[in-house]
């Protein structure tokens, strides 16, 4: 027990991709000189590549963790946080004290207003590589540390249906229901005809069975919202997730009381602080943290305070090489509330070339990487894609 973490180093990858994430670029849509997007009727920005930023914490014994930073946009911010602030109040600390050590972190920013954002997306790698760390230490696998498998197979929808047309979408969508997965969901961004169009042409390929989930990318007012969200359960739309502006407490107690079917809100929020009145108002039905942004001490914890509303756990699954995604599993498989774990396959699939576990999705379902800590560690290969090296 009298191990510390002796060095942290950082990793902020870019690594390409032919389509870009949400399918191909709109005509005269180009990326920006950093290589940044913003699609028609989005406002929302992404990029043309995949980035993430990997936190690697060595031990005093030489044992290496593994983490990853929500790097999407911009991943030599938190680097930045990283190296400039927080690592240096974490060198020659015990990883067993990860969730002293993630409070810590979080109370020395507050008062500067730090206690979101980029700064706690620091803090998120950091806690997934000590827990990492304390589970390899240990011999055991993070979700035996977080006190037991509830779920050994972890249900998943399909997310993203990437195509030209909203035909090709549903052809898409049949292709992954014929694979054994029965819950599908598409973005609204993307749908060129407009929702209803969507879910119209995605119900008639699928049939009445599966699932269907309609990401509105928080596009609309709460009238406009309730309106689109009714005309959809038309169609048996099983949740609608973010019909409105992040900030909208108000709004988003209103569509949440006004319509017929689940409301999903969370990605992009970090802390026990951002739910709790969410919760408290009934703003949703079922919560959609992302591990990337709140680490897995702020995750169990989001998911802990969800239970006493028995509002439910939809983990989100952002732009990552697999760790994040490791982490947000073994958190899930822990989690009384849990139900359906995002699948993001043109993330997912590509990227788990990159490490090394036995993680799977396979018809329906996620499989938990076996080994200690979170089982799963990039290759070396995938560490040559390192922005500004040296
Ligand atoms: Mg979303």
């Amino acid at each position: 027990m009298n191990t510390t973490v002796s060095s942290i180093e950082l990793f902020p990858l870019r690594i390409p991709r032919d389509v870009p994430y949400l399918g191909p670029l709109e005509e005269d849509n180009r990326p920006n000189s950093k290589g940044y997007i913003v699609r028609p009727g989005n406002r929302t920005v992404y990029p043309v590549v995949d980035q993430t930023l990997l936190v690697k914490a060595v031990a005093s014994d030489g044992t290496v963790g593994w983490g990853e930073c929500f790097g999407v946009v911009a991943p030599q911010i938190a680097k930045t946080v990283l190296e400039e602030l927080l690592i240096p109040f974490v060198i020659g600390h015990s990883p067993h004290d990860v969730e002293r050590i993630y409070d810590d972190l979080y109370d020395l920013q507050r008062v500067r207003g730090h206690f979101g954002g980029y700064a706690l997306d620091a803090v998120a790698g950091l806690d997934m590589a000590l827990w990492d760390l304390r589970g390899k230490l240990l011999g055991q696998p993070v979700w035996q540390l977080l006190g037991g498998l509830r779920h050994e197979r972890l249900p998943v929808y399909v997310s993203g249906l990437p195509g030209g047309t909203k035909e090709e979408r549903a052809a898409l969508g049949k292709r992954w229901i014929d694979k054994g997965f029965s819950a599908l969901k598409f973005a609204a961004v993307v749908a060129d005809e407009g929702e209803i169009a969507e879910i119209e042409a995605i119900r008639r390929e699928v049939g009445p069975a599966p699932k269907i989930l309609a990401d509105l990318h928080w596009r609309y007012t709460a009238l406009e919202a309730i309106g689109l969200i009714e005309r959809l359960c038309d169609y048996d739309l099983y949740l609608a997730e973010a019909p409105v502006a992040p900030e909208d407490l108000a709004g988003q107690a209103q569509v949440a009381r006004s319509v017929s079917t689940r409301i999903g809100l969370g990605e992009e929020w970090r802390t026990v602080h951002e739910y709790l009145p969410r919760l408290q108002a009934r703003c949703m039905d079922v919560i959609q943290p992302e591990m990337a942004h709140t680490g897995i001490t702020g995750f169990r914890r989001i998911c802990e305070l969800a239970q006493p509303f028995h509002c439910q756990v939809m983990p989100h699954a952002t732009i990552n090489i697999g760790i994040a995604q490791a982490a947000s599993l073994h958190v899930a498989a822990t989690a009384a509330n849990f139900i359906m774990h995002e699948y993001q396959h043109t993330i997912f699939d590509r990227n788990k070339q990159y490490i090394r576990s036995t993680m799977d999705c396979r018809a329906g379902y996620f499989k938990l990487p076996d080994g200690p800590g979170l089982g799963t560690e990039p290759t070396e290969e995938v560490l040559s894609f390192v922005i500004d090296r040296g």
